[in-house]
């Protein structure tokens, strides 16, 4: 196979893993968006799927949500934002208040360390949990 057509095919799958992250705000696994991929490129592998996932988080164009977590979940919205998970349902759901950058550098200046990120996470129960009456 020519050098160019491996090139193609890359990009398309990247393409096309990219359309399917941007499609849901689920915040989903690698597993899950095989799936997806998978009824598009019925012969690509998880390991293509995943490789493919961090080669985008490394283009920028994708987040890998890793707050110590079973597994990792990935995001389209590359915003830098702040996530509260529901402790009932397990849904994801996006806080859009302003990060606070200062104290990755505060913790960068005091340690020494280079920072690349720092997650802070919001738990307890949705809107709708909330709501629903204990089972
Ligand atoms: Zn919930
Ligand atoms: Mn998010």
């Amino acid at each position: 196979m020519k050098d160019s057509t491996l090139k193609t095919r890359r990009t398309k799958q990247r393409e096309i893993i990219l359309d399917i992250l941007r499609s849901t705000n689920l915040h989903p696994t690698a597993d899950w968006i095989y799936e997806k991929v998978r009824q598009k490129m019925p012969n690509i592998s998880l390991g293509t799927v995943y490789r493919n996932l961090k080669i985008l988080r490394d283009m920028g164009e994708l987040i890998e949500l890793d707050c110590g977590g079973a597994f990792s979940r990935f995001d389209a919205n590359i915003r830098p934002h702040y996530h509260f998970t529901c402790q009932i349902c397990g849904k994801i759901i996006d806080i859009e208040e302003p990060v606070h950058h200062e104290i990755e550098e505060a913790i960068a200046h005091k340690t020494g360390f280079e920072i690349a990120y720092y997650c802070m996470g919001f738990f307890g129960k949705c809107g709708r949990c909330k709501e629903a009456p204990a089972a």
